[in-house]
């Protein structure tokens, strides 16, 4: 089986799984208040989402993120992560890991770490209840504090992933790095991206990241590190609190050069960028036999069409989406 390349030289190893598009928060930069969900029957079976990422661990995925939606809110998904544990155990899958809000964490901690989940993403763009509630238009912040304890208490690492979000959060961010820090949590900043339709102009919201580093490093000491954890994040040490704080810029810095990935929604379209709407369907060949032969073929030519990067932007003019669809299709 051939290892996929892309056109621009790029080797494919990372999948990320959306592996619902439903969630139980409505954050109010992801998604509208009224969401339409995809019919249930559109989805695949678990058994469907274990072969697809299988056939990709065949064709060189060594990483895996399951993300959605909330993951952690599908039916049956401790089976399938389970289930794909075996791949961490042969040796053929490298990292197996989620983004998570943290509502459903706590009950499901232990178990994640037993299936060899080592580090996980939380999203929390605030640690003040009012703010968080308002955020995510319903959570109740105590409930994700307590996932995030019980899966580090399980000995999961975990990375803190906030969204900065104008009018918002933007001074929480100190409490978050103090936070972060005296727990050992990894932290990254997010810009927000125009994804999907929303009843406000995203420059509202939007702050890009320049802004913010200028903000942390007047209270903060940072300085760069090499590390690279296969993502688009630059990292950077804090020499107060020892921690590391990661900086995701889709709109002030382009990182698509070095892009690895490509994303898979829970109705098997797969996306070869995140910022684009070419996709192909692989429910079809995936449904079409019992062998994978279709399956591959269809994936191959999927990656010869990934392509060089996005081009998101946010400004007076462009407050709409970049792409029409909203992020929890895709996943984070
Ligand atoms: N529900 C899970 C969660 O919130 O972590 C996983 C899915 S969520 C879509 C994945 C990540 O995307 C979260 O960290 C979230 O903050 C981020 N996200 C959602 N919409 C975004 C947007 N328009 N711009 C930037 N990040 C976004
Ligand atoms: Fe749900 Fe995650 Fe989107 Fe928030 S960011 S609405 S938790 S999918």
């Amino acid at each position: 089986m051939t290892d996929m390349i892309d056109p621009f030289g790029r080797h494919v190893t990372y999948l990320r799984v959306s592996v619902t598009d439903r969630c139980d928060y409505r954050c109010v930069y992801c998604m509208s208040e009224n969401m339409t969900f995809l019919p249930k029957k559109d989805l695949l079976s678990l058994e469907e989402l274990d072969r697809l990422c299988t056939t990709f661990i065949h064709k060189g995925v060594k990483k895996i993120r399951l993300t959605g939606g909330e993951p952690l809110v599908r039916r049956g998904i401790m089976n399938l992560i389970g289930d794909l544990s075996r791949h961490l155990d042969s040796g053929h899958l490298e990292e197996l890991t989620l983004t998570t809000n943290g509502s459903q964490l706590e009950h499901h901690a232990k178990e994640l770490a037993s299936c060899g989940v080592k580090r996980i993403n939380v999203s929390l763009d605030t640690l003040e209840p009012e703010a968080f509630r308002k955020l995510t238009r319903r959570g109740d912040l105590a409930k994700v504090l307590d996932g995030v304890e019980a899966a580090s208490a399980a000995g999961i690492h975990i990375k803190i992933n906030m969204v900065a979000l104008r009018g918002f959060n933007e001074h929480c961010i100190n409490d978050m790095i103090s936070w972060c820090g005296e727990r050992g949590y990894d932290m990254t900043m997010i810009e927000t991206m125009p994804m999907g339709e929303m009843d406000f102009h995203r420059g509202d919201q939007y702050m890009p990241l320049s802004e913010i580093r200028e903000s942390i490093d007047r209270d903060w000491t940072l300085s760069d590190i090499p590390l690279r954890t296969g993502g688009p994040a630059r990292y950077c040490e804090i020499a107060e609190t020892g921690g590391r704080i990661g900086f995701i810029t889709p709109l002030t810095h382009n990182f698509c050069e070095s892009c690895n990935r490509v994303r898979l929604t829970c109705t098997g379209t797969l996306y070869m960028c995140l910022g684009q709407d070419d996709a192909t369907d692989l429910r079809a060949p995936l449904r079409a036999s019992e062998g994978n032969e279709m399956l591959e073929t269809a994936i191959d030519e999927a990656i010869t069409r990934k392509p060089k990067g996005h081009d998101f932007i946010i400004d007076r003019e462009n407050g709409g989406p970049g792409v029409m669809r909203h992020m929890s299709v895709t996943g984070g």
